[in-house]
């Protein structure tokens, strides 16, 4: 190597980074690229590109955990190679998943204590396909024991979220999802009623519906399905939606009646990664009783070593959210949780009446904390047209990156647009006062510089969580 070529290797050892001759170039973006790179230049090309998805702590549109304590960060550091699957390599974080589902069970007072069962997941969507599943299965058993047809399954709900929607495709069962009506935004045991027939595999109720963040009124429900038991012999089983509620409602409404001590509810799923307090990639699945579910839904793997029962529909997946979902538990207790969720829901209240006070808008969910999560949904009073909509109210947020999701309801409500914010853990007072005086500033802006052409649903980038 000549002395000349040592200078030059030296000298791009020494370079700034975004001096350096990498970055001086556009990156590949859709073919594969020839050359190795300094990580470095690569960690910052990647790190940089980032900045431009917006503000996680200011999107008020997510369920989704965004900040986390320091501990959480550094136990995901030493979960980077803990595979949830390898039950035998890492008994311990196994073990430690066991735990978390028992003190959900005892947390919703499942009556079969310890012997519940149940799994974490990838999230909610995936605890649902399972419940979903498991109802399915039990309904076949029954129909095929009575010599009975199982060709035309369907599931009764209220507005659901998309992965029930994908449960019944995926499935081919007919969801019977009830429509929305102008005084009526969740399901009502009138309407289930209407909708079950011997083909119902189950139904589901929601606490914290997507659309207005309200519970859903599972007793009621239930007890209307007791009296179309004792009319009619019909049995349908109910699973819990609680993909928010289940980690909201048993600290912040112990008294509402929605879990285990409702006979009828055989199982219920739940998102760690949103009131869980967990990082992205956690949602939990627990049934009533080992009976409520069906044996042909527990696989039993010998290649990695004993012989461990596997429930889910991935094969590896992380175990760092579960060994965090653990920590929190420990780290806040029901006590713990119940302040942070408090503190959510004051902040949430807080922001409605100030919505309120503006007078352009109509709240419908105002953060009430036994009737559904800590946030809040609005809709412009009815007849009054401020000259913007609230797509053009999101899209003004957006200058000061806010997400505040505005978005058509389901049907039969489907051309009402609302609008809704999502308070979570670190949204604070002070950051609640900030954007409602974002908010202030915007409906100013307006009457300044009229909107010559409104933005409608279809000009909006879709918000579905
Ligand atoms: C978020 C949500 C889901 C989906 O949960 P993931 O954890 O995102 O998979 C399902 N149901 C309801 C009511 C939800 O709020």
């Amino acid at each position: 190597m000549s002395l000349h070529e040592k200078d030059t290797i030296r000298e791009n050892l020494d370079d700034d980074v975004y001096a350096s001759i990498d970055l001086t170039v556009s990156m590949p973006k859709y073919q594969f690229p020839q050359e190795e790179q300094d990580p470095r230049c690569a960690f910052s090309v990647v790190r940089d590109e980032l900045m431009l998805d917006g503000n996680s702590r200011q999107n008020l549109a997510t369920f989704c955990q965004t900040w986390a304590e320091p501990e959480v960060h550094e136990l995901m550091d030493l979960c980077m190679d803990k595979n949830m699957v390898d039950k035998d390599e890492y008994p311990q974080t196994a073990e430690i998943e066991a735990r978390c589902v028992h003190m959900l069970a005892d947390l919703w007072n499942s009556p079969a204590g310890a012997n519940t069962i149940g799994c974490s997941t990838t999230g909610s969507s995936e605890a649902a396909m399972l419940g979903g599943m498991a109802m399915k299965r039990h309904w076949e058993a029954q129909r095929k024991a009575a010599g009975k047809p199982i060709d035309k399954p369907n599931l009764v709900t209220g507005p659901v979220q998309v992965c029930w929607h994908k449960f019944a495709r995926y499935w081919d069962i007919e969801l019977r999802e009830i429509p929305m009506d102008k005084d009526r935004m969740l399901m009502t045991p009138d309407e289930v009623l209407k909708r079950c027939d011997e083909n119902t595999i189950g139904v589901v109720p929601t606490l914290g519906v997507t659309f207005t963040c309200q519970y859903e009124p599972v007793k009621e429900v239930a007890e209307a399905l007791d009296r179309l038991q004792a009319e009619s012999g019909l049995d349908v089983r109910m699973h819990v939606d609680g993909a928010s509620g289940g980690f909201l409602a048993p600290f912040c409404a112990p008294d509402l009646e929605w879990d285990f001590r409702i006979p009828r509810v055989k199982s219920i799923n739940t998102s760690g990664h949103k009131f869980g307090l967990s990082p992205l990639g956690v949602g939990w699945i627990v049934w009533r009783d080992p009976a409520d579910l069906p044996e042909e839904l527990i696989f039993w793997v010998n290649y990695l070593g004993g012989n461990m029962r596997d429930i889910g529909l991935n094969f590896s997946r992380p175990g760092g959210q579960v060994v965090c979902q653990y920590y929190n538990f420990l780290r806040l207790g029901k006590e713990g949780y119940r302040k942070i969720h408090e503190a959510c829901y004051d902040t949430a209240q807080y922001i409605a009446e100030q919505i309120d006070e503006i007078g352009l808008f109509d709240v419908i969910y105002n953060g009430q904390m036994d009737a559904g999560i800590p946030a809040l949904c609005w809709k412009m009073k009815d007849g009054t047209d401020p000259g913007f909509s609230l797509y053009d109210l999101a899209d003004r947020l957006r200058t000061r990156g806010w997400q505040v999701p505005a978005y058509s309801l389901p049907a039969h409500l489907d051309d009402l647009p609302v609008q809704r914010i999502l308070v979570r853990h670190g949204v604070s007072r002070d950051l609640g006062t900030l954007l409602v005086a974002d908010i202030k500033r915007a409906i100013e802006y307006f009457e300044k510089h009229p909107v010559q052409n409104s933005m409608t649903a279809k000009d909006a980038s879709g918000f579905h969580h």
